[in-house]
C-alpha cells in the first residue's frame, strides 16, 4: 500500500469511500505555534453518519464469519500498511500534537505490535472461549443434553480516540484493534486534535480491507463534533458498544446517552485517574534525591499528559520526607515546560493548577520554567497534609498535565484513612523495601479495591501491552471496572456468550463442531483440552 500524506483529503471515509462532509469544517493546529494546519477537514452530518452505521451493520455477519487465518491476516495487513507509510506519519503527528519524535515513533511501534498481538489471539482462537458439556444420555436420574458455548462479537462498535495517544489510542489503537479482533465493525470518531494523523491511519485500515477483499463497512472514519455527531453515533440502534478515552465529562455524557437508549449498550470509557504513589519510610531512607528525580521524570514526561501520570504522592512526615521535598523543589526548578496537545488542554491545566494552588492548606512546593513554545506551562508541584485531602474534593481531581500533589502523612493509620477516601484509579504504586512489608501489607487490601494495577518500585507511566496487563479500574478511572483497555483481555469487552443446546453438528459454527476444524483449545466437561481434541 502507498499513502501519499501530501495528499490529505480532509474527508471522512464512509465504508471505504472518501466523503466530503456536509456539516462545516475543522482544522488541526500546531500547538507549538498555535497556527492552523492544512487541509481543512469537513465534518459529516447525521445523514452521512447513517451511511456508515448502515454499512457497518451490513458488514457484521460476513466479518464475524471470517476464518481465523483471514481474520488474523487482516489485522497484520493493517499493521504492515501503517509501517509502510514511513516517517510521514510521525511527522504529521508531531505537527498536530507537539509530541516529540521519539515518543511518537515508540507509539507507532506499540500500535502495530498490538495489532499483531491481537492477530496471534485470533489465530489461536481463544476469544471464542469455547466450553462444551457433551451429552450424557445415560445420566441418572436425568440425562444431560449436549450444550456448547462460544462467544460472539456484539456488533458495530463506536470508538472515540484519545487526544494524548494519536496512534496507540486512536484510529488503529487499542479500542479499534480489540473490537476488530473480536469481529466487530468499527466506526471511529476522529479526535479533532489530530485529524491528519487519523486520516493517514484510516487510509491504512481501508486499504487492508480492500487488499483482503472484505466488506467495506467493516471500518469508517468520521469527522464531526462530539456533541452532535458523537452523540448521534452512540444513539444509533445499529451501534452495540462504545470505546472511549478522554475526559470524565465526555465519558459520563456518553454513558448517559448509552443507558438512555431503548436498547442500552455498554460503554467502555477510560476517563480520570490521579494514580497515587506511596512512599514507605524504608524506601525513602535509601536515597531521597534519586526518588525525587524519578518522580519528577514521571510527572513531566509527555508534558504530563498520560492517563497514568502520578498526580498524588504520599510521603511520610519526618527527616527523610523533608529531604525528599527539598530535592524535589530543586529538581522541579530545573524542569522546563513542554508543548501540550492543544490550547484547550493547556487552558484546562492552567485553570486546574490555579484552583489547586488556591485551596486552603495547599502550598506550591516547586515550579519549573515555561517552555519556549506556545502552550508549554511550567511544571508545578504542590504539597499538603492528609487532613486537607480528606475534606476537599478539589484535591482528588485530575489535572491533566505536568502537575502533582505531595501529601505528607503522619503514620500508618492516617495513610490508610487517606487511601480509603480515594476514588477509583488506573494504578497505585508502592515504593518500598523489605523493612516496609508489614506496613505495605496493611494497605494492599485497600488498594486492591481502588486500582486496576498495583506496582512496586517503579513508576506508573509506561503500560506494557501483553496478556496479563490491566489498564482499567473502578469509576472514574473507567466506566466498567471489570475490564481493561490495554492488552489482549480488552477483546472480552466486545464479546458475549451464546449457548447452543442439542444443535446437530452440521448446524454448529466451526468453533463448536465435534471435529474441532479450527484446532481450538476448548474447555470440555470442565477441563481445558488442547487444540487436537475432538468433542
Ligand atoms: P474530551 O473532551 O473528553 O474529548 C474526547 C473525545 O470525545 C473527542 O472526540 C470529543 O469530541 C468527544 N466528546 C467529548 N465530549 C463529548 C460529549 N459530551 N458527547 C460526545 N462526544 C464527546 O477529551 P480531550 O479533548 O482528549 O481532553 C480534554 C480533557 O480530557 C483533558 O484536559 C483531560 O482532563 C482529559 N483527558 C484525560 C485522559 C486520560 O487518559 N485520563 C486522556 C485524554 C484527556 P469533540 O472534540 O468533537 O467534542
Amino acid at each position: 500500500m502507498s499513502t501519499d500524506t501530501q495528499q490529505l483529503t480532509g474527508q471522512s471515509i464512509l465504508a471505504g469511500i472518501p466523503s466530503h462532509g456536509n456539516g462545516g469544517e475543522v482544522r488541526g493546529f500546531n500547538p507549538a505555534t498555535n497556527q492552523p494546519l492544512e487541509p481543512a477537514f469537513s465534518l459529516i452530518d447525521k445523514d452521512q453518519l447513517a451511511l456508515a452505521t448502515a454499512a457497518a451493520e451490513d458488514a457484521f455477519d460476513s466479518f464475524r464469519a471470517l476464518d481465523p487465518e483471514t481474520h488474523a491476516s487482516f489485522l497484520e495487513t493493517i499493521a504492515a500498511n501503517i509501517e509502510a507509510v514511513g516517517t510521514e506519519l510521525v511527522a504529521r503527528a508531531m505537527e498536530e500534537t507537539g509530541l516529540p519524535e521519539a515518543r511518537l515513533t515508540g507509539e507507532r511501534g506499540r500500535t502495530v505490535n498490538q495489532l499483531r498481538l491481537f492477530a496471534t489471539v485470533v489465530r489461536q482462537g481463544d476469544q471464542h472461549g469455547v466450553r462444551i458439556d457433551p451429552a450424557l444420555p445415560d445420566r441418572a436420574p436425568m440425562p444431560r443434553v449436549d450444550i456448547r458455548q462460544r462467544k460472539i462479537p456484539l456488533g458495530p462498535v463506536a470508538v472515540f480516540g484519545a487526544s494524548n495517544f494519536p496512534l496507540a489510542f486512536s484510529t488503529a489503537g487499542g479500542d479499534t484493534a480489540s473490537a476488530l479482533a473480536a469481529g466487530c465493525p468499527v466506526i471511529f470518531k476522529a479526535h479533532n486534535a489530530h485529524p491528519g494523523t487519523s486520516e493517514i491511519v484510516g487510509r491504512a485500515i481501508t486499504a487492508a480491507i480492500t487488499e483482503l477483499n472484505l466488506h467495506p463497512g467493516i471500518f469508517s472514519l468520521i469527522y464531526g463534533p462530539g456533541a452532535s455527531i458523537g452523540q448521534a453515533l452512540v444513539s444509533d440502534p445499529r451501534i452495540k458498544a462504545v470505546g472511549f478515552t478522554g475526559s470524565r465529562s465526555g465519558g459520563t455524557a456518553l454513558m448517559a446517552t448509552a443507558a438512555a437508549r431503548p436498547e442500552p449498550i455498554p460503554v467502555y470509557a477510560e476517563m480520570s485517574s490521579i494514580n497515587p504513589v506511596i512512599f514507605f519510610s524504608g524506601a525513602l531512607a535509601q536515597d531521597a534525591t534519586a526518588h525525587a528525580k524519578a518522580y519528577l521524570g514521571s510527572v513531566v514526561g509527555s508534558s504530563g499528559q498520560l492517563c497514568t501520570a502520578p498526580g498524588l504522592v504520599f510521603v511520610p512526615a519526618g527527616a527523610a520526607g523533608d529531604e525528599f521535598a527539598a530535592a524535589l523543589r530543586t529538581e522541579t526548578a530545573n524542569a522546563a515546560g513542554q508543548t501540550m496537545l492543544t490550547a484547550g488542554i493547556y487552558n484546562s491545566w492552567v485553570q486546574g493548577v490555579q484552583n489547586l494552588g488556591s485551596q486552603p492548606g495547599v502550598e506550591l512546593l516547586g515550579r519549573g520554567a515555561e517552555g519556549s513554545s506556545e502552550n508549554a506551562p511550567a511544571p508545578s508541584i504542590f504539597s499538603t497534609k492528609v487532613e486537607q485531602l480528606l475534606d476537599n474534593p478539589v484535591l482528588h481531581e485530575e489535572i491533566f498535565g505536568a502537575a502533582s500533589l505531595v501529601i505528607r502523612y503522619a503514620d500508618a493509620a492516617e495513610l490508610a484513612t487517606a487511601l480509603s477516601k480515594l476514588e477509583g484509579q488506573l494504578t497505585a504504586t508502592l515504593q518500598l523495601t523489605e523493612s516496609d512489608h508489614e506496613a505495605v501489607a496493611a494497605v494492599l487490601p485497600i488498594l486492591e479495591r481502588k486500582a486496576g494495577r498495583i506496582l512496586v518500585n517503579g513508576w506508573p507511566t509506561g503500560v506494557e501491552v501483553g496478556h496479563a496487563m490491566v489498564h482499567g479500574g473502578p469509576f472514574p478511572a473507567t466506566s466498567d471496572t471489570r475490564t481493561t483497555s490495554v492488552g489482549t483481555l480488552a477483546i472480552e469487552r466486545f464479546l458475549r456468550p451464546v449457548a447452543y443446546q442439542n444443535i446437530p453438528d452440521a448446524l454448529l459454527p466451526a468453533a463448536l463442531q465435534r471435529s474441532n476444524p479450527w484446532k481450538l483449545t476448548r474447555r470440555i466437561d470442565g477441563t481445558l483440552k488442547n487444540a487436537g481434541e475432538t468433542a
